[in-house]
């Protein structure tokens, strides 16, 4: 694998600030540049979107959706139907798959840090950090 400092050797000049200098441990978020990550990560992201329209298709068709089927993704929102959370997991998921583009994949979405590769080995599209997530479900605002 190439190491960092191959191939930027005219683009010396520190401009803007990245986001590095404001999420603090900057070694904590060198698995969000290994492209082998980021292609996995995507993938997987892809293909979950992928899974999520289709059963959103089929539950608009009138076919069987089991709630369970759904309940990994976004927190459960009191009195919400399953057609409604499925819209959002979809919303959630697309988002993150656009955020690879925007070069913003694996930000904790409020505390900008670096989220880590082992939570998002086991859910790709997760859009925070543990501790903001567990903070927004106590709080009531995923
Ligand atoms: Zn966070």
């Amino acid at each position: 694998m190439r190491h960092g400092r191959a191939g930027n050797g005219g683009r010396r000049r520190a401009r803007a600030p990245t986001l590095c200098a404001m999420a603090r441990p900057c070694a904590a978020d060198s698995h969000l540049r290994d492209p082998e990550n980021l292609r996995r990560w995507k993938r997987r992201c892809l293909d979950k979107g992928l899974e999520l329209a289709r059963r959103l298709e089929k539950l608009m068709n009138g076919l069987d959706v089991r709630l369970e089927d759904i309940r990994i993704g976004p927190e459960n929102k009191p009195g919400e139907r399953p057609i409604d959370r499925l819209r959002r997991y979809l919303d959630l998921v697309d988002g993150v798959v656009k955020s690879f583009d925007k070069g913003t994949y694996g930000r904790c979405r409020d505390c900008g840090q670096a989220i880590d590769a082992m939570r998002l080995d086991e859910t790709a599209w997760s859009v925070r950090c543990a501790r903001c997530q567990d903070k927004a479900i106590r709080e009531g605002t995923v």
